[in-house]
């Protein structure tokens, strides 16, 4: 089995090294950087398989970092799990907008942090079909991840993309947020279903027209429906 390669984005150097130790000792292979731009050089150097970014660091912000990392296409798929020292709703959704994968928030203990770098690490093994899949002028191709909507290409994040594959290999069903967690994210012992709402909204965004096609079900759930008429 792989070694899982983590990279730590810390400034406070007792609890990089915390985590350092602690994600060693647990086989994983960690790298601590300090600031953006020593994680940027990391990066440049070998693509970790996860990154571990604080919240609150000297230069640029852990926020501006995920969005950054978000946007560039060698780090677009990595899983970005934010450190933050607070415990507030609105940031933790900033941090999930910013196009972090999950959040934890300090402190926390060495088997939730093991705990979460698992899940997302799993995450990308769900429902990684790579068959192409239409539903309602949706397209989606496994295998090359592209989407489009009436031909037109539509961009979607890592998370958001595995969503909707779900989604639309499970038409016209309705599934409720425990499921999506436990099909889509792979693990949801941690996550809390708000989360789920989170990529919801994130992916209609996304879809821009299309977004319609992904229904809230009162008090159950989501559910990916076409019209009858567009219906191949
Ligand atoms: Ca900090």
């Amino acid at each position: 089995m792989k070694i899982a390669r983590v990279l730590v984005v810390e400034d406070e150097p007792a609890i990089a090294e915390l985590i350092g130790v602690n994600l060693r000792h647990h086989g994983m292979l960690a790298v601590l950087a300090g600031d953006g731009d020593a994680a940027q050089a990391h990066i440049d150097e070998v693509l970790p398989d996860v990154i571990l970014l604080d919240w609150m660091l000297p230069g640029q912000s852990g926020i501006q970092l995920a969005r950054r990392w978000r946007a560039d296409a060698r780090t677009k798929t990595t899983p970005i799990l934010m450190l933050t020292a607070r415990g507030d709703e609105p940031d933790k959704i900033a941090g999930l907008d910013a196009g972090a994968d999950d959040y934890i928030t300090k402190p926390f203990s060495t088997q939730e942090l093991l705990a979460r770098i698992r899940a997302v690490l799993r995450r990308r093994a769900p429902e990684q079909a790579s068959d192409v899949v239409r539903v309602g002028g949706l397209q989606l191709d496994g295998a090359t991840h592209r989407v489009s909507f009436n031909d037109q290409a539509i961009k979607l994040g890592p998370t958001e993309f595995k969503l909707l594959n779900y989604l639309m290999h499970h038409a016209e069903r309705v599934h409720s947020r425990s499921q999506l967690l436990d099909r889509v994210w792979g693990d949801h012992v941690f996550i809390e279903e708000r989360t789920v709402d989170v990529h919801v909204k994130r992916l209609r965004e996304a879809l821009g027209e299309a977004g319609v096609l992904v229904e809230t079900v009162r008090g159950v759930g989501y559910r990916l429906t076409a019209p009858a008429v567009v219906k191949a």
